[in-house]
């Protein structure tokens, strides 16, 4: 590959799409590796060794939406539904925070039976009990709800655009709109949240020039935090028999977003790890990634929140994962953050 690319990434000097496709198309392990040296260096310089934990609680399996992709999408009748009552997240959230976790993640389908102010009612307890973070990572909703939300005390939310070619989006979401989708994340970050997104890699239909513009509209969006990880196929899907993400091409999509965007927190994310499980997390760690998510999820619906199969760590209570994963960590030679690992953007909250 041409010198110029490492010489521009070593000066800091913005990359175009051409230019990140070329990396993305690198197949050479020597060049690959540089590649991944480089984004671990950015890592280094801009967000410095520390790890962050974020603590999941995966509280409903039960969705109104269909994404094709999502194994627990609302035409999946293979599945059994659960809902987590409100005592069991608050006793999962003072787990977390007992195990030292300073953020903990809200995750489940959209499910309307959590109204607003079932989980404003919510965060305010967590909030009262222990003093984390809390993300929510519970699908679309309108703005003043996320009003509402933020105003209950919620820090961040997550919410993935999935893919930034909105005709790939239309292929794959039946009931989603991609420009309410957008419209979100603008809402969010107006209302004052932190603002996490991401994308799938290897989604049927998917080329390098799709998942180049991805990491362009992740800086164009000023994310604070970025999700990247393998489509899974999962066979109780339409898109059942569709070939899954591949490892290395997430590997690449990881080191690009650090060395594009530079200061956001971006996690080891859990699907990599399920198609990598001996060191999919330890790689990302070394390719970019500062943040990990220990699963606290209670054991009994562990198994039931089967976005994709074959989900790694179904069998671990939250003890296990809390202690394998700060092995991992340290196996890699990082160290555990002991803050709530707040936006490092600047003019933005908890910085
Ligand atoms: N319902 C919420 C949160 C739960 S889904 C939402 O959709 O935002 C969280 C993420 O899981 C999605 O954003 C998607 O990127 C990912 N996901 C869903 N199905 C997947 C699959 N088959 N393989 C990999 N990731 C998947
Ligand atoms: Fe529901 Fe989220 Fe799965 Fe879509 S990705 S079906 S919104 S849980």
């Amino acid at each position: 590959m041409n010198s110029e690319l490492w010489e521009k990434i070593d000066n800091e000097i913005p990359l175009t799409k051409e230019d990140i496709v070329t990396l993305l198309a690198l197949s050479d392990p020597v060049e690959m590796e540089s590649l991944f040296k480089r984004a671990d260096l950015i890592r280094k310089k801009y967000v410095g060794d520390d790890v962050h934990l974020r603590g999941l609680i995966e509280f409903s399996n039960i969705c109104r939406k269909g994404c094709y992709y999502c194994g627990i999408r609302s035409g999946n009748t293979e599945i059994q539904r659960y809902r987590m009552p409100g005592e069991e997240i608050i006793l999962a959230a003072n787990m977390a925070a007992s195990f030292g976790y300073k953020t903990i993640v809200l995750q489940s389908g959209e499910d309307p039976y959590y109204t607003v102010d079932i989980l404003a009612a919510l965060i305010k307890e967590i909030k009262r009990e222990s003093h984390v973070a809390i993300t929510l990572s519970i699908g679309e909703r309108e703005r003043e709800e996320y009003q509402k939300l933020f105003d209950a005390g919620a820090d961040r939310f997550l919410l993935r655009f999935e893919t930034s070619n909105p005709d790939l989006y239309k292929s794959l979401h039946p009931d989603s709109d991609f420009q309410h989708r957008m419209q979100s994340l603008i809402w969010l970050r107006e209302i004052g949240f932190q603002v996490g997104s991401g994308v799938m890699i290897g989604l049927p239909g998917q080329t390098l020039e799709d998942l180049a513009m991805d990491i362009l509209k992740f800086k164009e969006l000023e994310l604070d935090m970025i999700g990247v990880g393998p489509y899974i196929s999962h066979p109780d899907t339409p898109l059942a028999g569709s070939a899954s993400g591949d490892a290395d091409i997430t590997l690449k999509v990881v080191a690009l977003t650090r060395i594009v965007t530079r200061n956001t927190h971006i996690p080891a994310t859990t699907a990599l790890a399920t198609l990598r499980p001996s060191d999919g997390r330890e790689k990302a760690l070394q390719v970019g990634a500062n943040v990990v998510m220990p699963n606290v999820t209670p054991l009994k619906y562990r198994e039931l929140y089967e976005l994709y199969p074959d989900k790694i760590c179904v069998n671990e209570a939250a003890d296990q994962c809390n202690n394998c994963i700060r092995q991992r960590i340290y196996s890699v030679g990082r160290t555990i953050s002991s803050g709530h690992g707040h936006s490092l953007k600047t003019g933005q909250n908890g910085v």
